[in-house]
């Protein structure tokens, strides 16, 4: 399995994934850094794997190289994505190469760790054993049935030192009602759909949207107000673009 994903030292994203692969009997392949997108396409032929890990603009840059080019990797046929949103149109690009994305969703505060979508493509579903998931009113910190948009939280119980209670990540979201279609027993974080902000006054804030962002990108100024209680409270966290 290609590691594309940024950050070599020792605890990064890209270490802990390959160790934690190699643990269920996954050899990874770690990529140099940088890795332009003609090297990672010959590494990944070379290796002849089925399974990428990426972010999505990185995954973007390997289908603009063309799927048709004789060097491309046939096997290839799943991608595991993190780290920036996964829009529509990747998707639709990554479906007519032959490969299915799965998208994830963390945080650096929780180690990376969170939620990966299944087949269903609906969500992710969560890994709530270590890392309780709630939503809340952004305003006046209740909390939301699911089914409802508002503020991830998070809590990280399993940390040995300084877990986080009650952790207000900032994105905007909503847990998906009732069972998922893969019969998983887990529950669904539906996808996030951008960025809390503050906006002007401690009782209003709007959402920043998710799509287009990428780690090179300023984020899309499109913000729309959110319509929640009344009551006026400060959002607390927020997680800089
Ligand atoms: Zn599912």
């Amino acid at each position: 399995m290609p590691i594309l994903l940024p950050g070599r030292r020792e605890h990064g994203a890209a270490p802990l994934l390959a160790r934690a692969l190699a643990e269920i009997g996954v050899r990874p392949v770690l990529a140099p850094q940088p890795c332009p997108p003609e090297e990672a396409v010959r590494l990944i032929a070379e290796e002849g794997v089925t399974y990428l890990a990426a972010l999505p603009s990185q995954l973007r840059a390997l289908l603009e190289l063309s799927p048709a080019a004789p060097a491309w990797p046939p096997a290839l046929d799943r991608a595991l994505l993190s780290g920036e949103p996964v829009d529509d149109g990747l998707r639709h690009a990554a479906a007519k190469a032959g490969i299915e994305i799965f998208a994830h969703y963390g945080l650096t505060e929780t180690c990376f760790g969170g939620g990966v979508e299944c087949g269903a493509h609906q969500g992710y579903h969560l890994r709530e054993a270590d890392l309780p998931v709630e939503v809340i009113d952004p305003l006046s910190g209740g909390s939301l049935a699911d089914g409802l948009e508002g503020e991830v939280m998070v809590s990280t119980l399993a940390r040995r030192g300084r877990p986080l209670l009650r952790y207000r990540t900032g994105d905007m979201g909503r847990m998906l009602p009732g069972p998922c279609a893969c019969g998983s027993p887990l529950r669904t974080l539906g996808p996030v759909a951008g960025r809390i902000v503050t906006d002007g006054g401690p009782s209003r804030c709007s959402l920043r949207k998710r799509e287009q962002r990428t780690r090179h990108d300023r984020p899309a100024q499109d913000a729309r107000p959110l319509a929640f209680g009344r009551q006026a409270r400060r959002i607390g966290h927020h997680r800089h673009p």
